[in-house]
This record gives C-alpha cells, sequence and structure tokens, in this order.
C-alpha cells in the first residue's frame, strides 16, 4: 500500500493543519475538501483554483485513493443492485444499493473479509485481509451516487467486515460524511451494525453521534450463541445488553437487534420467551432477517409461515418486530452474502 498520505482520507481540520505547514492559506483546505468530498472528483490534477506548483507540492505529500466499479449485478426481483468495488490494491470488496422509493440506502464494506468467524456469514469465509480506509468507505456511496446519478440519503455499515474491529477508521469515516462542507449526509441517517464489541460499544456511546446502533443477537442464550458467534466467547450477551442501555442513555437512540432464524434453531417459544427476559427493560426493536443459506453452512432458511409465526410469538410478549425484506437474493446482495475478492496483478 502507498504510505503517503491518503487525502480523501483526511478530516478537514487535517487538510486545514496539512496546509498551513505547507505553508498555504487555509481557505485553500477547504477548497480541496469540497473538490473531494461534494464534487466527488479523484483527479488532483481537475483542481483549476490550484496553481500548478500547489498541486506539484501536493502529489510530493500524498495522493486521492481512487476505487472504482468493477462491476454491476442488477435483481431482478426488485430494484437491489450489488456492485463489485475494486480498491487500489486490486481487492474486491461489496456493496449493495438499496431504492426505498423515498429514500436510497447503501450498505458499505468496513474491511476486506472479517475476523469475527461467524458460521452463517460469507463474509468471514475467506479470512480478514485488512481495514478499509475513511476513504474506501466514502468511495463506495460515491461511486455508486455517480453511477445511478442520484443521491443516497441512508448509510447502513452492514456490509463486508465488522466495523467497531476497524473503530478509527469508522469514526473518521463518519466526521467526513457528515460534514457539510462535503456529502453532508446526517448522522441520524447512519446506522451500524455489530456483533457486540463490547468496550468500542461504549467508547462510540461517548461521541454522542446520534447514530442507530444495531446489535447481531440471532440467539438469547449464551452457550447457544457462542456455537455459532465466536466473538460471544468474549463478550457475554448480558455485558453487550449493559452497553446498549449505556449507549442508549448516553445518545437517546434506540438500539436494534438483528435475529437471523435458522430453522429450529432458535425459532421456538423458548426463544422467544429468553429474547423477552433478555431484553427487558431496554428500549429496543427487534429486526427478523430469515436465513440466507450460505454453502459453507448447514442452517436452512425458515419457510416464510415459520417467520411470521416467530414474529406473533414475540408480539404476544410485546416485543416490537419487523420482518426484513429480502433484497438482492438472486444476485447474492443480501444479508450475509457478500464475500470479498481479488484481481490478480495484471502483468
Ligand atoms: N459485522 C457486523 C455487520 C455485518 S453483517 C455484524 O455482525 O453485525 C450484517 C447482518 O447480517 C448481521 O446481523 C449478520 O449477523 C447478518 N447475517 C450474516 N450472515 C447472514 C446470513 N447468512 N443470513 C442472514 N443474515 C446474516
Amino acid at each position: 500500500m502507498d504510505k503517503r498520505l491518503e487525502f480523501n482520507s483526511m478530516t478537514l481540520v487535517e487538510l486545514q493543519e496539512l496546509f498551513l505547514t505547507l505553508g498555504e492559506k487555509k481557505y485553500r483546505a477547504e477548497q480541496f475538501f469540497r473538490f473531494l468530498h461534494a464534487q466527488k472528483n479523484f483527479e488532483i490534477e481537475n483542481l483549476k483554483q490550484f496553481s500548478n506548483t500547489l498541486i506539484e507540492k501536493l502529489k510530493n505529500e500524498g495522493f486521492i485513493n481512487k476505487s472504482t466499479i468493477y462491476k454491476r449485478y442488477e435483481s431482478k426481483i426488485d430494484n437491489t443492485k450489488k456492485y463489485l468495488i475494486r480498491l487500489e490494491d486490486n481487492r474486491i470488496i461489496e456493496t449493495v444499493f438499496m431504492d426505498y422509493k423515498t429514500y436510497t440506502t447503501v450498505c458499505i464494506s468496513s474491511q476486506v473479509g472479517c475476523r469475527m468467524g461467524c458460521s452463517f456469514c460469507a463474509s468471514t469465509k475467506e479470512n480478514f485481509k485488512r481495514n478499509l480506509t475513511a476513504c474506501e468507505m466514502l468511495n463506495q456511496i460515491y461511486l455508486i451516487e455517480k453511477d445511478l446519478n442520484l443521491k443516497i440519503t441512508n448509510v447502513v455499515i452492514m456490509g463486508i467486515g465488522e466495523p467497531l474491529d476497524n473503530y478509527d477508521n469508522v469514526l473518521k469515516f463518519l466526521n467526513i460524511l457528515n460534514d457539510e462542507r462535503g456529502k453532508n449526509l446526517s448522522l441520524r441517517n447512519v446506522t451500524i451494525s455489530t456483533c457486540g464489541l463490547v468496550d468500542n460499544i461504549y467508547k462510540l456511546a461517548k461521541e454522542n453521534l446520534p447514530i442507530t446502533l444495531t446489535i447481531s443477537l440471532h440467539n438469547p442464550f449464551q452457550k447457544e450463541r457462542s456455537e455459532i458467534m465466536p466473538i460471544s466467547n468474549k463478550y457475554s450477551i448480558e455485558e453487550i445488553i449493559k452497553a446498549c442501555k449505556f449507549y442508549f442513555e448516553k445518545t437517546k437512540r434506540r438500539v436494534s437487534f438483528e435475529y437471523t432464524i435458522i430453522k429450529g434453531q432458535n425459532d421456538s417459544q423458548k426463544h422467544a420467551k429468553e429474547l423477552k427476559r433478555v431484553l427487558k427493560d431496554l428500549n429496543c426493536h427487534i429486526n427478523i432477517i430469515p436465513l440466507n443459506e450460505i454453502k459453507e453452512f448447514d442452517g436452512i432458511s425458515p419457510d416464510t409461515k415459520y417467520i411470521y409465526i416467530f414474529k406473533e410469538k414475540l408480539k404476544k410478549l410485546s416485543l416490537n418486530a419487523t420482518i426484513r425484506k429480502k433484497q438482492g437474493i438472486d444476485i447474492n446482495g443480501a444479508c450475509g452474502q457478500l464475500r470479498q475478492g481479488v484481481i490478480e496483478q495484471e502483468s
């Protein structure tokens, strides 16, 4: 990887500091920031407001990290599109665009691969390669906006990777995304999904950002959860719930829980009741996801009827739940189906 400064991963304050050390005016940094994040420009030569000398000076310090669209798949069932995005080191990540008519969402990846090892998830199968930098997360959004000529209104960090395992870069990404001189996206429209890295849930709560936090729970019994989610051996369900309460107290944002139903494994009345016990006195919402089958996991997706039956069980216990619609299932773009890839170096 290029070790020079990655200009499009720098916050406005960082760019301003850089320009001052280069003996340049502070307002130039803001012009550069707008060029990168409002105009979404990847070519430093296009900076017409800057003299050639300044452009050369900048080129000595760093570069603009470009990602490119390698491939786009379009669902025939809904309007979902899956993008394979090529990073500068030829690694491939996946990003999903979802059109909900009144708003548009992208589901972005935060890492190349994942080290969490959940048994049912495709993203972790080829292991962990590296973290994405802030601009590699931003580029996923910018590329889709340019490709479809529209504005993305919502961002969910639910693609490949565990966002709280790439904490600093994710925070920098949020800072830039939210900046009114750039994309200017409200953090109220951002959701972070985590398998439950408790220490970083506390850290995030203390940042006091209005982000929606969602926890991948999938099973309310500690032992059963640990069998499919190794992270559960490190942080218990009880610790996660405590951290969620803290998150709610700090941010006043209702926490959500994701519950992927694996037929016959976590959909009984016993599970519903334990879920109620675990989530008692927490202001929360449950998203039920039918398992999307992957070849490496032998769990079975429940029939639609059983998904509704489980939802009814939760309702009777006064638990709020919605069933997440499968999006882009025919293009392997649904929850847990995203994978990393690599393009062999062309010689
Ligand atoms: N690492 C983060 C975000 C990535 S996954 C996390 O664990 O939350 C986004 C959601 O899809 C998570 O709730 C995840 O558990 C779920 N998921 C993973 N594999 C799935 C599958 N095969 N079927 C349905 N949901 C799955």
